[in-house]
């Protein structure tokens, strides 16, 4: 089994934290681990713990429909999130649940090693580049911390039915492609 098999019978069999009881599957992630860019989301939604894949209710058809618009496809990326098991109800991760999982997002960002790491939402944001940015404020801008570009995004949930958002989301692609055509 090679390193990234490993991290993902880790995911698959814990039990480092309360979201552990109410899950039907841990949802590791998926997609290209030779890819240049990631996109990290909070946690699964009921279809995704269901599947135990990320992003495959109405928001994962969002996300698809944006990353084909510039261009790419779904299978040229990699998709996670924060936390690997549902938060019951759809109810925000807590803090001690971010706490016990984010190693194994930070394992796997290191396995990837990326050029841009797409934040999805407050709390990926927030977990990945600095606890006290504002979404709407810096949605759209790259930031860069410890030698990698993280690029701030609103959440596909978000946008799916508030129109101003998703045109926020459009915009935040249109600077994803940018940065992709300069080679970041
Ligand atoms: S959310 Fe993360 S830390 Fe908690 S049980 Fe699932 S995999 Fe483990």
């Amino acid at each position: 089994m090679n390193v990234w098999e490993e991290l993902r019978e880790k995911v698959v069999t814990c039990n480092k934290c309360a979201l552990a009881e109410g899950r039907t599957n841990a949802v590791f992630g998926e997609g290209d681990v030779n890819t240049q860019v990631v996109f990290i989301g909070e946690g699964p939604g009921q279809e995704e713990d269901r599947q135990g894949r990320p992003f495959v209710g109405a928001a994962g058809k969002l996300l698809d429909k944006m990353i084909e618009e510039i261009g790419l496809k779904r299978s040229d990326v990699f998709i996670g999130n924060i936390v690997k098991c549902r938060p019951p109800g759809n109810r925000d991760p807590k803090p001690e649940e971010i706490d016990a999982c984010k190693d194994y997002l930070f394992a796997q960002i290191a396995f990837i090693n990326p050029k841009v790491i797409c934040t999805l939402g407050r709390h990926s944001l927030h977990t990945l580049v600095h606890p006290d940015i504002s979404i709407s404020k810096e949605h759209g801008r790259a930031v860069n911390k410890m030698g990698k570009v993280f690029l701030p995004m609103y959440h596909p949930a978000a946008a799916l039915y508030r129109r101003e958002l998703l045109d926020k989301l459009r915009y935040d692609f249109e600077q994803l492609k940018r940065l992709l055509e300069r080679g970041v």
